[in-house]
């Protein structure tokens, strides 16, 4: 059976020009980082590299404003928890969205315990935050603003640099989870106002439990991980120098193919879209058509639930997601969703289908062969189709 991965957005194939990048660190380069000899200044160079490749990816005057950590989600957790405690003195007060991922809205949920006072803007029908809102938000007290640039479950891109501009004017620290955007939108940190930016390197073909996070020169914050001098005195722990490497391979890629990646994805994506609205009625985009990443592509399929659609298709080979893989098994209805005022109902049959550089015409072409079918079928034993036909 023909296998289809549509589900990028939750990971990526690692490529093999990463996994070549970091074998020698598993065998004969196993030298701490941090050690002086010979064995650690090799671990070191490449660690350097890496910082340059990262920091070339995104534009950062120096690699010195790359952190390597564990992931996405402890580059966001460092960011909301770091600047919350080195800004304590000066305020209390967070914004954020309520469409962010959950390493950042359950972060904010663990600092409000703590006394901190967090204000989550609501989003329009696309997912998209008002400016007016966080301006009317800002408050004295305001210490940091943390806004995704695109939303892993539709795509939709934020406003960023006005958000970053008006930041930066009321003198305000943002950070932005950019793990969805790198690799998929051509941004660089000189011309966007961000002081904290989060990168995962599974989601861009590297390795799981790899990531960094950009902190632009000046910005105050605390380590959350205490121990020795490494990474800037900023993430204590012996560098992770395997997937450090292949972040660092997968960024120099990515750097590489930003240009024309990203439009080949969207093309089979809305070719994908064409053909599913053309061949299934009763369905829904969510998100917004234009605003969105390249890849990706959430379709409610009105009458259904988004688990048994996602289960078929699985039976068919091929793989997608209902929101996302953080919720999935939950049943609940995404808080995406949700916060786009998505009716509950229409938000239980959504599925998000996320491309990837694998992905051929003829794989479009099999899921619009599958895909009809199931809906057809679902539809017939559903008991709200009968009510809604
Ligand atoms: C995947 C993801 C994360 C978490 O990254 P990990 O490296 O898996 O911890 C954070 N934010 C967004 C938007 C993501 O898509």
């Amino acid at each position: 059976m023909r296998k289809v991965y549509l589900d990028n957005n939750a990971t990526t194939r690692m490529r093999e020009e990463v996994l070549d990048a970091m074998m020698p660190f598993y065998k004969d380069v196993y030298g701490n980082a941090s050690s002086i000899h010979q064995f650690g200044r090799r671990s070191r160079a490449a660690v350097d590299k890496a910082r340059q490749d990262v920091a070339r990816l995104i534009g950062a005057s120096s690699p010195e404003e790359i952190i390597f950590t564990s992931g996405g989600t402890e580059s966001d957790n460092f960011a909301v928890k770091g600047v919350a405690h080195a800004l304590r003195s000066k305020g209390d007060h967070i914004i954020t969205t309520s469409v962010e991922h959950s390493a950042v809205l359950n972060t904010c949920k663990a600092l409000a315990k703590d006394g901190y006072k967090v204000t989550y803007l609501p989003v329009d029908g696309y997912g998209i935050v008002n400016i007016d809102d966080l301006k009317k938000a800002v408050t004295a007290k305001t210490i940091l603003i943390s806004i995704m640039y695109a939303n892993n479950e539709t795509g939709t891109v934020e406003p960023v640099a006005e958000i970053g501009a008006l930041a930066k004017e009321k003198g305000i620290c943002f950070h932005t989870d950019a793990v969805q955007a790198i690799g998929k939108i051509a941004f660089d940190v000189k011309s966007l106002p961000a002081d904290l930016l989060s990168i995962s390197a599974h989601k861009i073909y590297g390795p799981k439990g790899a990531g960094a996070i950009y902190v632009r020169k000046g910005t105050k914050i605390d380590a959350i991980m205490h121990g020795g001098h490494h990474e800037m005195n900023k993430r204590a722990g012996t560098e992770n120098v395997g997937g450090i490497v292949g972040l660092g391979k997968a960024a120099e890629l990515a750097a590489k193919e930003i240009s024309g990646e990203p439009r080949k994805l969207m093309e089979l994506r809305d070719y994908l879209y064409k053909g599913i609205t053309s061949k299934i009625p009763h369905t829904r985009l969510n998100g917004h058509p234009e605003k969105r990443l390249p890849n990706t592509m959430n379709v409610g399929f009105k009458y259904l639930e988004g688990e048994s659609i996602m289960l078929n298709l699985d039976m068919e080979g091929v793989a997608v997601s209902t929101g996302s893989a953080c919720t999935s098994g939950t049943l609940e209805p995404s808080h995406v969703l949700t916060a786009m005022a998505i009716d509950a109902a229409d938000a239980q049959g959504s599925i998000r289908f996320s491309l990837g550089r694998d992905n051929t015409k003829e794989d479009m072409d099999y899921v619009l062969s599958v895909l009809p079918p199931i809906i057809q079928r679902l539809r017939e034993m559903s008991p709200l189709y009968e009510k809604g036909k």
